[in-house]
């Protein structure tokens, strides 16, 4: 057994300083810091599955809801039909509509899923060009499924790219998943390549056994990323029982994974998130919080024995940035339970006299001040109440 010292981010500010010098630090009795992960989790990792299958609203959706897992589904729109029998092992607009509405994201895999540095760059009024299969895709996602309103993230098909297709896709995604192997850098993520191992197992096999020999692979690479405080993002293909897997791979099935291993894929992932290791989330929304954080100004505004009022900035776009940060604040001796209010937001903390006494909550940036004092959890009543 050992133990993960929780990273944070190492940069502080005072008074309006950008958050920017590494050492410095906030004066007594105050110093906040914004957490590498949410929830000051040690690392973070993210499920991707790649092209709008059939099999991902089968078999995918109810193990990722059953462990309460949100994934991240790269669609083209020229895969998608309005009903089943679809297009080969394609699924329907309503499958991928009804697994937003559920909290799962929607990311952009082009149009028709092509060789993108074999199209011209053209525009986005041209089909066959860059631009094209760029805007068009994100325009036809979120028209169809307005739940993955604005789609904000964007998977390479074929993982086929080069500077000047990630540059036309940074003018208009956030964020854009490569290949390779390992995990991402929790301050400086390589944003329109990041990386992404792929479960590589396109063999028939009737054994779980064998399924598991490739999942254990996986599953060091990301124990290895958890050590490192990474952001590790696993992409996926189909999920089908170990049963089908043989005709799934007769009928050309990309590297597809049984159910079975990615049940115990997603048990493996929960205990780790259950131990404070790992925070699971979508692309989309560990995005933002990395982009948000890298960002984060933090303003004390008035400080007291038994309070703090401070404010945050990320001078990003509200209508898109609203993920909450995990802000470490640390108290003077003697506080035991603190009241965190952000607007209508009120957090009720149990001081953590482990890691230095700090409080831990969450504050969404540009949203108002935050006001963080002590409570005397013990007090009587003071209504007479018998
Ligand atoms: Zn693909």
């Amino acid at each position: 057994m050992f133990f993960f010292k929780p990273l944070f981010l190492s940069v502080m500010a005072i008074g309006s300083m950008p958050l920017a010098n590494a050492n410095q630090e906030t004066p007594e009795p105050f110093p906040i810091r914004v957490a590498d992960w949410p929830d000051n989790r040690s690392a973070a990792f993210t499920f991707t599955f790649d092209d709008g299958y059939v099999s991902h609203y089968e078999h995918a959706r109810p193990v990722l809801n059953e462990f309460g897992f949100q994934g991240t589904f790269y669609l083209y729109p020229g895969a998608l039909s309005e009903s089943l029998p679809g297009k080969w092992r394609h699924g329907t607009w309503a499958m991928f509509q009804e697994m937003a509405d559920e909290g799962h994201e929607m990311g952009s895999h082009t149009v028709t899923h092509p060789r993108l540095t074999t199209l011209p760059m053209g525009d986005a009024e041209t089909p066959g060009t860059i631009m094209h299969e760029l805007t068009e895709s994100r325009k036809l996602i979120e028209e169809r499924i307005p739940a993955a309103a604005p789609c904000i993230t964007f998977a390479y098909p074929y993982v086929d790219r080069n500077e000047s297709v990630d540059e036309a896709v940074s003018g208009i995604y956030l964020s854009a998943r490569g290949g390779g192997q390992g995990g991402n850098d929790s301050r400086n993520p390589v944003w329109m390549n990041l990386t992404s191992p792929a479960i590589m197992h396109d063999q028939p096999r009737n054994l779980l056994a064998e399924d598991l020999h490739e999942l254990y692979g996986q599953l060091e690479m990301i124990h290895q990323s958890i050590l490192k405080g990474e952001w590790h993002i696993l992409m996926l293909h189909e999920v089908v029982p170990q049963a089908q897997i043989p005709d799934a791979i007769a009928q050309g099935s990309w590297e597809p994974v049984s159910t079975e291993a990615f049940t115990i894929l997603c048990q493996w992932i929960q205990t780790r998130a259950a131990l404070g290791e790992v925070w699971v989330d979508t692309m989309g929304n560990l995005t933002r919080y990395v982009r948000q954080r890298n960002d984060a100004r933090i303003n004390i505004l008035r400080t007291a024995e038994d309070s703090l009022v401070f404010e945050v900035a990320d001078g990003l776009d509200d209508s898109i940035f609203n993920f909450p940060l995990t802000v470490i604040i640390s108290v003077p001796e003697g506080w035991t339970h603190a009241t965190v209010i952000q607007g209508k937001h009120q957090q009720n903390c149990v001081v953590d006299a482990a890691d230095g006494n700090t409080v831990k909550c969450q504050v969404t940036p540009d949203q108002g001040q935050v006001t963080v004092s002590i409570h005397h959890p013990a007090n009587p009543p003071s209504d007479g109440n018998p």
